[in-house]
Order: C-alpha cells, then structure tokens, then sequence
C-alpha cells in the first residue's frame, strides 16, 4: 500500500526521528519529543517530566493549556473561526479596544507572528517617510545583533550576517549600529533615516537590556530627524519585564510597538500598534494578511491580554523576578567557572557563561535537560530562562536545584 494513502495516518506512531525524515532542517529539536503540558509541566513520549522554564521561547506567558485560555478558545471553536478581511468580529474589535486604551497607540494591525508585526511596522515608516518627506527619506537603523524575525525584510533589519548569509541581494538602505552605543546612534541617525527599530531588552541577541538612557536619546533622535522609532516588544512585552510593555518601565514611547509571542500564548497572532495620524498611511488596501484578526485568535489574545493587564499580576512578576535573580546570582556565586554574570528584565534572564564555559551554553542546556530542567540559550555564551510568568516560588526553588544538578555533573566531567 502507498504510505501516502495510509488511513492510520493521524495515530501512526512518530519519533524524533520522523523530524529528520520529513521535516525541512530549519531546526536541530532536543532529543525527546514533549507530549503534553500543564502549567510550567511537561512530559515527553516516555512519560519522563520536565520542568518549562522556556515557555516555549518567552510565548506561553500563562502556561501550558491554561484552563481560562482552554475555555475562551473551545467557547470561539464553536461560535466562529474565520472570515476574510471583507468582514469584521466582535473579538478583533474588542482586542482593538483592550489593546488601546492600555497603551499609547490608538489602532492596531493585527498579523500571525511577530515578523509580520515588524515587516507591517517597517513598511508603514517607509510609505509614511515617503509620502510626507520623499524618497531620499527611506533608510532603517537597527541594532547589531538584534532580531526581528525571518521574512527577508525583517531579517535583513536584524542585525545578525549568520542568518543573511546566501539570501542576499538584500534589501538596500539598511544600517546596523551597535547597541546601547549613543555615539553610534547620533552619527547614524540623518535625515534621511524614515525609522529606528530597537528591542528595549534584546532577546535573541544575548538577553541585554537597554540603557534608559540609551533609548531616550533615539526617542530624541527620531523626534530631531522626524523618523519613527518602533520598539519591538515582541519578546520582551506583555508583562515579561514586570510592566505590560517594557517602554512603559522605560517611560520612552514609541510611535510604533510591535507584539506577538505572549499575546496568544501559543495560538499565533502578532500585532502592530500605533498613532492615529501614522495609521492613516496604511490605507485600505495597502498591507494586509488573511488570518491577521481572526475571531480565534483574537479572543485567545484578549483572554491573555486582560489576565496580564492586572496590577496585582505584574507585581507578582516582578516579586518572581527578584526571586529568580537572587537565585542566579547565587549560580554566578557558587559556580564562578561557569557563569559569570547575570543580565536581563523581569522573568527574561540570561546566565552569562563564563570563560572556561565560553561557547558552551548548548551544553549547559543539554545537561540541564537530562535532569529535567528545560532552558533556553541565547547565542553560545548565554543560558536564558524565560519561565511563564505564573511561575512560582517553588518553582524557581526547583530550577534552582535542578540546575545546580546538571552543573555538578558538567563541570565533574
Ligand atoms: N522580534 C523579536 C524581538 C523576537 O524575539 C522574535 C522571535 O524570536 C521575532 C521578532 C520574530 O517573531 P516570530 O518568530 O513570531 O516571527
């Protein structure tokens, strides 16, 4: 029989092998394959159970299969699931409206990921720059080692050659400067700069965060040079830094904030935020995506966005935070072979790896993982943690020891 035409399809049995065989090598995915989760649990094919302290790269900020979040989606899967552009709902509308009050912005664009929120953030600074100062006005500014997803655009903008390399031509009149450095900032930032787009803590890039002072003066910059600066939250907002959006701990506003991750907890929406007067730019029929605001997603977001919007939720994290970096601190302290320094916003923190470690963050991981611990890596010399934002004392008092585990066994290796 064709194996194509298998019926049994849906209940075949699959491994971390099948990923070698039939997925595109986009990704190099650990050994064990996770089957289910509950909160900050997983367990994997064999039933063996892991402790999340990723959430699945800083994206299910209320846990896994959240009960509130369950029930808002299976109540949506069985009202209505999509229409296309040529129809409103009440759960994009309502998501429009949670999301504006709580923020400078007065419109969203609502997209699936966080590339498209900043492929829509970029092009409306090009068309806005276009139409009000001209053409010459065209360049984009970012920041080394920034990330700001995969599609060329975005990934051209981010400043990383590892992950342009063979794609190129790449898309022209982009500049990369580094980051937190003022003095660079201030010789790149002309006229005819249409945006500046930064990460207010950088996620990929080694978990850095920006100087207040650092951003201030871009805000400056841009207000001189009449460029929109974009923040891109994607990673580091909805409630990841303690505050909802981190430029509100900042107190630097953006004309233009990009989310996605946390905002659907694991169901894909990205959105892009803004003022009333740069939103007209995007007229009818100028951007747009199928999916972008569709009632599930929507209302997946809204549950999200209303469970963090809470100050009583955001204190907690910023509690947890204290408790987590006491912790780390205590890892740099007893482990100073291997960790050197702790850095980072909120529940976003990076281990940064010590001298006799350098380069070894992979297996820093991979060791944490076979005590049941699972992190995240941030380059070849940062371990990140980025738990849900529920995470608990005992928790935190669990990774802890876990880690601590798995460090003991590396560094008697
Ligand atoms: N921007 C930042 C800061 C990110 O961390 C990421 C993903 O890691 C992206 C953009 C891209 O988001 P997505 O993978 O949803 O396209």
């Amino acid at each position: 029989m064709n194996a194509k035409l298998d019926t049994t399809v849906t209940t075949r049995p699959v491994t971390r092998q099948t990923f070698d065989e039939v997925l595109v090598p986009t990704y190099a995915p650990a050994a064990m394959v996770p089957v289910r989760g509950s909160g900050l649990d997983l367990w994997d094919q064999e039933g063996k159970h892991y402790l999340d302290f990723t959430s699945g790269i800083a994206v299910a900020a209320l846990g896994h299969c959240n009960p509130i979040i369950v029930e808002a989606l299976t109540k949506q899967a069985n009202t209505l699931w999509h229409l296309g552009n040529g129809y409103t709902n009440q759960p994009v509308l309502r998501l429009g409206l949670a999301m504006t009050e709580a923020t400078f912005a007065d419109r969203a664009f609502f997209c699936n990921s966080g590339a498209e929120a900043n492929e829509a953030a970029l092009k409306l600074a090009r068309k806005y720059a276009h139409a009000k100062f001209g053409a010459h006005k065209s360049r984009i500014v970012s920041c080394l080692n920034s990330f700001h997803g995969r599609t060329l655009f975005t990934v051209s903008v981010g400043g990383q050659s590892k992950y342009t390399e063979g794609f190129e031509p790449l898309p022209p009149q982009l500049d990369h400067i580094p980051y937190n450095d003022i003095e660079a900032a201030r010789a790149a930032i002309g006229d005819d700069v249409c945006a500046v787009i930064v990460e207010p803590v950088q996620g990929e890039g080694g978990v850095m965060p920006g100087n207040p002072e650092y951003l201030k003066e871009l805000r400056a910059l841009c207000d001189k040079t009449g460029a929109l600066l974009i923040f891109d939250e994607v990673q580091c907002g909805m409630g990841r830094t303690g505050s909802l959006f981190a430029y509100q701990g900042y107190g630097v506003i953006p004309d233009v904030l990009t989310v996605a991750k946390a905002l659907g907890n694991g169901y894909p929406i990205g959105a892009m935020l803004t003022t009333d007067e740069l939103a007209k730019t995007l007229s009818v029929g100028t951007h747009g995506t199928t999916y972008g605001g569709n009632p599930l997603a929507t209302t997946v977001a809204l549950k999200v966005f209303e469970t963090i919007n809470q100050p009583a939720f955001l204190e907690r994290v910023k509690e947890a935070s204290e408790k987590l970096i006491a912790k780390l601190e205590g890892m740099v302290r007893d482990f100073p072979a291997v960790f050197s320094a702790v850095r980072g916003a909120g529940l976003l923190l990076g281990l940064v790896v010590a001298e006799p470690f350098k380069g070894r963050s992979k297996d820093i991981q991979r060791a944490a993982e076979a005590h049941g611990l699972m992190v995240l890596i941030a380059g070849t010399d940062v371990v990140r943690l980025a738990p849900a934002l529920i995470v608990s004392d005992a928790q935190i008092d669990e990774a802890d020891r876990l880690l601590r585990l798995a460090i003991a066994d590396l560094t008697k290796a």
